[in-house]
């Protein structure tokens, strides 16, 4: 690996032949352009600090202990970086200048910023995140009488091309890693309290990007956000939200997880299913139904339909009536209505009160828990499936 061979180089020149066999077996797609130039010039600048976030609290004490200092440094170090949100190592007060020093001259801390917010007047929290790469991803604060809820991203656009989303016609540049999804929680949190004056007190992966195809570090953010040396909320306020990626979802209920699991359905039959969501294609109702299943059997964690209304497509009696027969074969506690918000891209349109209250009392008449989820942030663009970094946005920061 190439990071092993620049170790024990010290000429320039050597780090900068290595970098084509580094960009041969990259894990990272090339359409990852601009992450590859961040991490080719660092390499070519000699520059090969290791991410201090990714090492665990055992690996930080090794460190520590190999280099002459007592384990509880690691302690201190580990609390600056999960727990105090320390964005740099001059700000970890507790440790020497010396210390700092070393610290720095061996990792890096690089972590999200606020590049701006934007205020809707419902009091949703709009906010564009820049990270080190200069990549942006958003973020939201929705607000209640009774919560505070973050809707988090956890790519940096998506794949998935779903024809009523904004972040879908952006194409995905990048996975984002766990410790930039746990600023995200972090930085919604500060706005939380510094607005409301309340802390955080659910989060839903909601945003961009579909938290099934970022396994790893969707699980890894969700066990930091949830550890009592994280910031120590419950799993259960959490809800990962999928299009359906039957095969994660079994691991999901292989690895036992403890978070609620959310399905975007939006269409109950595979043909009109196909037509808005081309995962469909591989991933169909029958195998996204026996997944949940298997999912349910082995947390018994909650999981909840989506169910977005578009006009004309998905809001007959007889779309009703299909998606009751999906609901009866789903132990699935509840399903969210969803009003749905326009976008440029496409031509969906929600349909009239009048087809939107039929639908919901079709569904009461037969027994389905079933919700209308109005939409929060409509006039900042921060509506669900309208995350996209449009221009323009208003610099409050
Ligand atoms: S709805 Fe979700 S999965 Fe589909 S394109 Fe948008 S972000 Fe991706």
């Amino acid at each position: 690996m190439l990071f092993f061979c620049c170790k024990n180089d010290t000429d320039g020149r050597i780090k900068t032949w290595y970098l084509p066999i580094f960009l041969r077996f990259t894990p990272f797609k090339f359409s990852d352009t601009s992450y590859l130039l961040y991490v080719s010039l660092r390499v070519m600048q000699g520059v090969n600090k290791q991410n201090i976030r990714h090492l665990s609290l055992a690996e930080l004490e090794d460190y520590f202990v190999q280099s002459g200092d007592k384990k509880f440094r690691a302690k201190q170090v580990y609390e600056w970086l999960w727990q105090k949100h320390a964005h740099s190592f001059d700000a970890m007060t507790n440790l020497s200048k010396e210390w700092r020093t070393k610290l720095s001259d061996v990792f890096e801390l690089p972590a999200l910023t606020v590049e701006a917010s934007q205020y809707s007047a419902d009091g949703t929290v709009k906010s564009r995140f820049k990270t080190v790469d200069s990549h942006l991803v958003e973020g939201v604060l929705i607000p209640t009488d009774t919560r505070q809820t973050a809707c988090v991203s956890s790519q940096i656009g998506c794949s998935l091309t779903c024809k009523f989303c904004a972040t879908g016609y952006m194409g995905r540049k990048r996975n984002l890693d766990f410790d930039e999804i746990y600023d995200e929680v972090v930085l919604i949190n500060q706005q939380a309290e510094r607005i409301y004056q309340k802390k955080l007190s659910n989060i839903v992966f909601m945003g961009m990007g579909e938290p099934l195809l970022n396994y790893k570090n969707v699980l890894k953010a969700i066990e930091r956000i949830a550890s009592p040396d994280g910031l120590g909320m419950s799993p259960r306020r959490i809800t990962v939200s999928t299009a359906g990626v039957a095969k994660m979802i079994l691991q999901l209920g292989d690895d036992e997880v403890r978070f609620k699991l959310a399905l975007s359905l939006h269409a109950a039959n595979d043909t009109k299913r196909h037509e808005i969501m081309p995962i469909n294609d591989t991933n169909n109702i029958r195998s996204l139904v026996e997944a949940l299943n298997y999912f349910y059997r082995k947390t018994g964690n909650e999981i909840t339909l989506e169910y977005i209304l578009f006009k004309d497509f998905n809001d007959s009696p007889e779309d009703a009536a299909e998606l009751v027969k999906v609901f009866r074969q789903i132990p699935a506690d509840l399903v969210n209505i969803i009003e749905y918000n326009p976008i440029d891209m496409a031509s969906f349109r929600k349909p009239d009160e009048q087809v939107t209250n039929n639908f919901m009392q079709y569904l009461e008449k037969n027994r389905v828990n079933a919700r209308l989820r109005r939409s929060r942030g409509k006039d900042i663009d921060a509506a669900c499936g309208q995350l996209a970094n449009k221009e323009g946005i208003q610099q409050l920061q």
